[in-house]
């Protein structure tokens, strides 16, 4: 490290694994703590300050139109899409877009690294963020890893190593911390690839999240819940085993979800300067939302290997929310053929497309809202963006 690069920020020391995090129960682990950047944890941290839409105004030029509905649910956008690999990536979480982005980005002397998430040799879900510096390390980071991930711990090591053109891959609460600190990292360009992201857990809470409702816990290799409303659990052989949300043991995993998670508004990752999940797209297809110019220079580098068409939208979701807080607040559990059934009628009549992606947002949000109003009041007013309150102020709450 130079001299000046030493003098350009503040450094605390770093806390010990394991060791209570200044967000306290509500930390999402996202590693900023891990490294000295914790000296900026307080306005930093997505869970002590919510700065959304002066992030969104610093990185993206303006913050979310709040007279713009599409705004309030998608983020700041100049562009958005249905895309898919022509050559899917196998063993990629959909088709590998992120991973394909990333590779270009390498290979192309874009970046000199890319912030990922492998997992450990022992345990398949066990995050394992790194720089990667070539191909080979970008594929080993493909597919989720469906639990918190400290991928900001390698932060130190980034200022350490020189580098000045970097690409992170990451999920809201950590690209929110990032752009808080991106201007001490010494960089000379920050590229941001997110995916959205909800109802993440510890790795505990994924065991007993998999021991409830796979018929095959240990040989879960990915998960993922689908538009058609059922969770697709792929396993080992290649065998895949689908279970209608409507039938997940409600009660029981109520509290498997991180506090975390059941408190972020963050769904849609507003900071990222590309954002690569599926909600929005028909199924089978991967959505895809080019936040700024900086988005869209990356996926440019890509086009070429996509099928694409444009986002559409069908039903009407707004009545399935609204009986849907109740349902969960009670803790229903349908019977399994139930469930089935109304899985296959939802399906049909259901919401598709970007409406499907705010049937999404609005069960969220209504729940993660009525989680925090319940157990941290005193945060409600400041924590909630104004947009994720517009959301939720479209239905009516129980009291709490
Ligand atoms: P791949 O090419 O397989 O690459 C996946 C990338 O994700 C890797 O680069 C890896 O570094 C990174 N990654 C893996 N796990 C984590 C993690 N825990 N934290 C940060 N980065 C990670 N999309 C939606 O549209 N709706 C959702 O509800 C939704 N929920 C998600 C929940 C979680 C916990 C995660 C991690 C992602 C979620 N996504 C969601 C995104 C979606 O599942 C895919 O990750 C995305 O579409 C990219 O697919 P891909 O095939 O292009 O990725
Ligand atoms: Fe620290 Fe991140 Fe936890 Fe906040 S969420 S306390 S910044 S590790
Ligand atoms: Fe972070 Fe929100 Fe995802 Fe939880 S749901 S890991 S808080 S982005």
């Amino acid at each position: 490290m130079t001299a000046t690069d030493s003098t350009k920020h503040q450094k605390s020391k770093a806390l010990k694994p394991g060791s209570r995090r200044p967000a306290k129960e509500l930390c999402s682990e996202c590693g900023l703590c891990d490294t000295y950047y914790i000296h900026y944890v307080k306005e930093s941290c997505a869970f002590l300050t919510q700065h959304i839409a002066e992030l969104e105004e610093e990185i993206h030029g303006r913050s979310r139109n709040l007279d713009n509905p599409d705004d309030w649910y998608f983020g700041v956008s100049q562009n958005m899409m249905a895309a898919r690999k022509k050559e899917p990536i196998e063993g990629a979480q959909w088709t590998g877009i992120v991973s394909t982005i990333a590779i270009e980005m390498l290979e192309k002397g874009i970046v000199e690294g890319v912030v990922c998430v492998q997992n450990t040799k022992e345990d398949r879900f066990q995050p394992m963020p790194i720089i990667a510096r070539n191909r080979e390390e970008i594929l080993a980071a493909k597919v989720n890893k469906p639990t918190l991930s400290p991928n900001l711990s390698v932060l130190e090591q980034i200022e350490k190593s020189g580098m000045k053109r970097l690409l992170v891959i990451g999920v809201g609460c950590q690209i929110q911390a990032l752009r808080t600190v991106e201007k001490k990292l010494g960089l000379e360009k920050l590229y941001v690839l997110g995916t959205p992201c909800v109802d993440n857990v510890s790795r505990a809470g994924l065991q007993k999240f998999l021991d409830t409702t796979s018929r095959s816990p240990e040989t879960v290799v990915s998960y993922e819940f689908m538009q058609d409303f059922n969770v697709h659990f792929k396993h080992e052989d290649g065998s895949e085993e689908k279970v209608p949300f409507f039938g997940l043991n409600t009660k029981e995993l109520k509290d498997v979800f991180a506090p975390s998670c059941l408190s972020c508004f963050d769904y849609v990752n507003s900071l990222a300067d590309l954002v690569v999940g599926y909600m929005g797209a028909p199924f089978g297809w991967q959505w895809i939302v080019v936040r700024n110019d900086t988005g869209q220079e990356m996926l440019d580098l890509v086009t070429d290997q996509l099928n694409t068409q444009p986002v559409m939208s069908q039903g009407n979701r707004k009545e399935a929310v609204q009986q849907s807080i109740p349902a969960y607040e009670k803790g229903v559990t349908l019977p399994m053929w139930a469930a089935k059934l109304m899985g296959v009628f939802i399906e049909r009549i259901g919401p598709k497309g970007l409406e499907y992606a705010r049937f999404s947002i609005d069960s969220h949000f209504t729940r993660n809202y009525l989680y925090v109003k319940r157990n941290y009041p005193e945060k409600l007013e400041a924590h909630v963006p104004e947009y994720a309150k517009r959301i939720v102020g479209q239905y009516k709450l129980p009291d709490v």
